[in-house]
């Protein structure tokens, strides 16, 4: 039997209403580059419902637990973390997200309070998570044995039960590495009426605001997927939404500032396409570029009115705005684009980003 890998991207189910319903990109990330990368040697699944990911555990627990820490949902996770040590001490449990603190200090007194966690990634994990499992596989799949080992970009506990933490590395740069989730095929089970699919056509922001955790300068630059993937991938969605969901009409890109990059024109035209070929999407989510507003108007010309605009604009107060570090963000930008909007009756709504 190979040891099970569960990888849980979870969302709070409120009788029937989701709090989040993106699909689980992430962790889709993770088992693209866990099935190119150990082919074999383990059996890993995606989860995005906690009912189904308690059947699945009660049914067999997995070797190994791997959940994502966002503000939404962190108390959730830590919850299966408990009962997969609960259900089997020997479960490898890893987190890994950007819930957590920046600060030294706070990520090791977090890491104290949870000793439900065995190990807790600092940073991209798309390839940090197929490293752990590599350890724990190198290790005998022993928890014993694989705290003798040392993680990188990581917390995680020693032999002794002792605190560790290595760097976080820096991010990767080289994203296409990384299999596309959609194109593989493991995402299709997301198809399923209750989740929007969410693509990502670059990593990183550029600005500076000094409340959200993308504006460190670890963050700054901006790590593009390729043109040709993202026309496949923008392709396979939508004919999948076609033939299994028809009922979707959202689709989701998970870019900071999308719509103001040039080639973002080229993006919004594929997906123009497939409104064409599949009438798909009907409202694009994303959170919108501050900046060149004459690049985020063509992207918008070619997806015929989905792409609802989000300005955010956390205070008109010139010296709160410098404050934050958000001084870089013209508001003039923000004028010409209701300017362009209004006139045009298209939704403009406010945002934090
Ligand atoms: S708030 Fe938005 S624009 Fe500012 S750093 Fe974060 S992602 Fe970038």
């Amino acid at each position: 039997m190979k040891p099970k890998v569960f990888l849980a991207d979870l969302r709070y189910n409120y009788l029937g209403v989701l709090a989040n319903d993106t699909a689980p990109l992430g962790v889709g990330y993770m088992k693209a580059v866990m099935d190119r990368d150990l082919p074999g040697e383990i059996d890993s699944r995606l989860f995005a419902y906690p009912d189904k990911l308690l059947a699945a555990m009660k049914e067999t627990p997995p070797e190994v637990l791997m959940v994502s820490d966002y503000c939404w949902n962190e108390q959730l996770s830590l919850f299966f973390c408990r009962l997969a040590k609960r259900l089997n001490p020997g479960t490898l449990t890893v987190m890994g997200g950007p819930n957590m603190s920046l600060e030294l200090t706070r990520q090791v007194a977090f890491f104290e309070e949870h000793p439900e966690l065995d190990v807790f990634i600092l940073g991209e994990g798309d390839f940090l998570a197929r490293d752990t499992v590599k350890a724990y596989l190198n290790a005998g799949c022993s928890l014993g044995e694989f705290r003798k080992a040392e993680l990188f970009s990581s917390l995680y506990r020693g032999p002794e039960g002792q605190i560790l933490r290595n760097e976080t590395w820096p991010r990767y740069d080289k994203v296409d590495e990384i299999p596309s989730p959609y194109l593989s095929g493991i995402m299709d089970e997301f198809f399923d009426g209750r989740l929007t699919p969410m693509i990502e056509t670059n990593r990183g922001c550029p600005f500076s605001c000094t409340f959200c955790c993308q504006g460190t300068r670890w963050y700054t630059k901006v790590h593009y997927f390729g043109i040709e993937r993202l026309r496949d991938e923008i392709h396979y969605i939508a004919k999948k939404v076609h033939q299994l969901c028809p009922q979707v009409g959202a689709f989701r890109i998970a870019d900071s500032n999308y719509g103001m990059y040039e080639r973002d024109i080229e993006i919004s035209r594929y997906i123009g396409e497939t409104q064409k070929l599949y009438g798909y999407p009907t409202y694009i989510d994303a959170t919108t570029g501050k900046n060149r507003p004459e690049r985020i108007i063509k992207s918008l010309e070619q997806v015929n009115g989905a792409l609802v605009l989000y300005q955010a604009v956390q205070s008109l107060d010139e010296n709160v705005l410098r404050n934050v570090k958000r001084q870089t963000i013209k508001l003039e930008a923000y004028e010409q684009l209701q300017v362009h909007m209004r006139g045009r009756g298209l939704a403009l709504l406010s945002r934090c980003c």
